[in-house]
C-alpha cells in the first residue's frame, strides 16, 4: 500500500500543527502508523490522497451515522449556504431542531445549541453547579467527556479516588471537585454519596462507555445510578454525544428507560457539522441565561449550516426500520469477527462486546465490565490487527480503546471484506497473544 503523500503531508503538518493534527488519537501514535491523510468520502467508504480506499468504521467517530456525503445532508447544507452561513441571530433552523430533540429524547423539555460536545457537557457542569448551589462533580473511571479542565480526570488506584489531573494545565485545584469512581459499582457511588452528597452537584456518565471500549451497563445499574442521585438531590448527566440518537432516537435514556436530569448531545446531531447541545428538565435549564443567572453563550451556536445538517440527518433517522437495519448489520459483522477469530485460532484470546450500532474486539480474553478490565487488553496485538485491516483496505479505529460504528450505507460486501481482512489481521495479531 501506497502511503507516500500521507507520509509527505504529515511531516509537512508536524511543522505547522503540534503532533500534525487537531485532535491526537488522529496521529495513529498508539498503533504505529502513518495517519491518513483523507481526500473525500462517501457513503461507508473513504479515500485518502495517494488514492487508498477503505470501508470506514471510524465514520468521524460517530456522527456519520447516514454514511459520508448523504444527499439529503449535502443537499441540505448547499441550500442553506447559498442563503449564508452565520447571522448571530436566531434562525427557524434552530427553533426546528430544538423542537425535534425535544420530541425525540424522553427527559429534554428544553435544549440550548452550542459548538462540540466538550461545550455541552462543560455547559451542563456549570448549570448543574448553579442550579444546586453545590461544588463537587462525581464521574466514572473511563467516561471521557471532551477535554473539560475538571472532566479530564481520572483515578488512580483505590476504588475512589479524589481529583488527580490527567493533562498538565489543569490547577489541582480544580480537579479536587472531581470524584471518580468505577463503573457498574453501586456500593462505590453509594459511599462517595453518603460521605460528600450534600456538596455534589453532578454525576455525569456515559450510560454506555464508549471510550474506553465498549462498556456496556450491568442490569439495573442505571436505574439504581438514578434512584439514589434522586435521593440526594444531584443532578444526573448522561453524556449521550455517542449513545444519543445511535442507541436509539431517543438515545440510550430511552432505550434503557431512565430519566436523567440534564443530557448532552454533539456528533450525530450535528450530521458532520461541528454541533453540541445540552437539554434536560424545563426547571433547570431555565436558570440559563438570559432567562436565569448562570451564563452560557456562543458566537456560532445553532448555526445555520450545522442545523440544516443536522435536521436532514435526524429526519432520515426517523424513517422506518433504520435502526433495525443498523442493529442487522452490526451483528453480522459481529457474528462474522468470531468466526474470523475461531479460524485464526484466538477466539479464546479475545471478547466481543457490541450494542446496536456500536461494537469493538478487545484483545483480552477478560469479559469487560469496566475500565480496569478494558486495560487489560493486548496494546500491541491490537496494532498488529489495525495495521493489517488498513493495508487490506478496513479503517478501525486507531486505538484499541475506540469503538466501531456501523452506518446505513455500509453494505453487506462491506461486511464481508471486514470478515475476511480479519481472519488474516487476527492471525497476524495472535502471534502477540
Ligand atoms: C466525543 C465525545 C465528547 C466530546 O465531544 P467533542 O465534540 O469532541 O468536544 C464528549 N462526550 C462523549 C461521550 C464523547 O464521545
Amino acid at each position: 500500500m501506497e502511503v507516500k503523500r500521507s507520509r509527505e503531508l504529515f511531516e509537512e503538518a508536524k511543522k505547522y500543527i503540534p503532533g500534525g493534527v487537531n485532535s491526537p488519537v488522529r496521529a495513529f501514535k498508539s498503533v504505529g502508523d502513518v495517519p491518513r491523510f483523507i481526500e473525500r468520502a462517501k457513503g461507508s467508504h473513504i479515500w485518502d490522497v495517494d488514492g487508498n480506499e477503505y470501508v470506514d468504521y471510524v465514520c468521524s467517530w460517530g456522527p456519520m451515522i447516514l454514511g459520508h456525503a448523504h444527499p439529503k445532508v449535502v443537499e441540505a447544507i448547499k441550500e442553506q449556504a447559498e442563503k449564508g452561513t452565520s447571522y448571530g441571530a436566531p434562525t427557524e433552523l434552530e427553533v426546528e431542531l430544538a423542537k425535534m430533540i425535544v420530541e425525540l429524547v424522553p427527559s429534554v423539555e428544553k435544549v440550548r445549541m452550542v459548538n462540540s460536545g466538550t461545550e455541552a457537557t462543560m455547559s451542563a457542569i456549570r448549570l448543574a453547579r448553579g442550579y444546586t448551589g453545590r461544588n463537587k462533580v462525581i464521574k466514572f473511571e473511563g467516561g471521557y467527556h471532551g477535554h473539560v479542565d475538571s472532566l479530564l480526570v481520572k483515578a488512580g488506584s483505590g476504588l475512589t479516588t479524589f481529583g488527580v489531573p490527567t493533562s498538565p494545565g489543569i490547577p489541582e485545584d480544580f480537579a479536587k471537585h472531581t470524584i471518580t469512581v468505577p463503573f457498574n459499582d453501586i456500593d462505590a457511588l453509594k459511599r462517595v454519596l453518603d460521605e460528600v452528597g450534600n456538596d455534589v452537584a453532578a454525576v455525569i456518565m456515559e450510560p454506555v462507555m464508549a471510550n474506553a471500549g465498549l462498556i456496556l451497563p450491568e442490569p439495573g445499574f442505571l436505574e439504581k445510578v438514578r434512584e439514589i442521585t434522586q435521593e440526594k438531590g444531584v443532578v444526573l448527566i448522561f453524556d449521550e454525544v455517542i449513545t444519543g440518537f445511535r442507541l436509539s432516537l431517543g438515545g440510550a435514556q430511552e432505550y434503557f428507560g431512565i430519566t436523567p436530569d440534564l443530557s448532552c448531545f454533539g456528533k450525530i446531531i450535528g450530521g458532520g457539522l461541528p454541533v453540541g447541545a445540552f437539554g434536560g428538565k424545563r426547571e433547570i435549564m431555565d436558570y440559563l441565561a438570559p432567562e436565569g443567572p448562570v451564563y452560557q453563550a456562543g458566537t456560532l451556536s445553532g448555526n445555520p449550516l450545522a442545523m440544516a445538517a443536522g435536521i436532514a440527518t435526524l429526519k432520515e433517522l426517523q424513517k422506518e426500520g433504520v435502526y433495525e437495519e443498523l442493529r442487522r448489520k452490526t451483528e453480522k459483522l459481529s457474528e462474522g469477527l468470531k468466526e474470523a477469530a475461531k479460524s485464526a485460532g484466538v477466539y479464546d484470546k479475545v471478547s466481543f462486546k457490541s450494542i446496536e450500532s456500536i461494537s469493538i474486539v478487545y484483545f483480552t480474553p477478560k469479559d469487560v465490565k469496566n475500565y480496569q478490565d478494558a486495560l487489560t487488553s493486548n496494546t500491541e496485538a491490537y496494532a498488529v490487527f489495525f495495521r493489517r485491516m488498513l493495508r487490506e483496505g478496513i479503517y478501525l479505529a486507531p486505538s484499541q480503546f475506540e469503538v466501531a460504528f456501523m452506518s446505513t450505507a455500509h453494505t453487506q460486501e462491506d461486511i464481508e471484506k471486514t470478515v475476511k481482512a480479519a481472519e488474516v489481521a487476527f492471525k497476524e495479531a495472535g502471534e502477540l497473544l
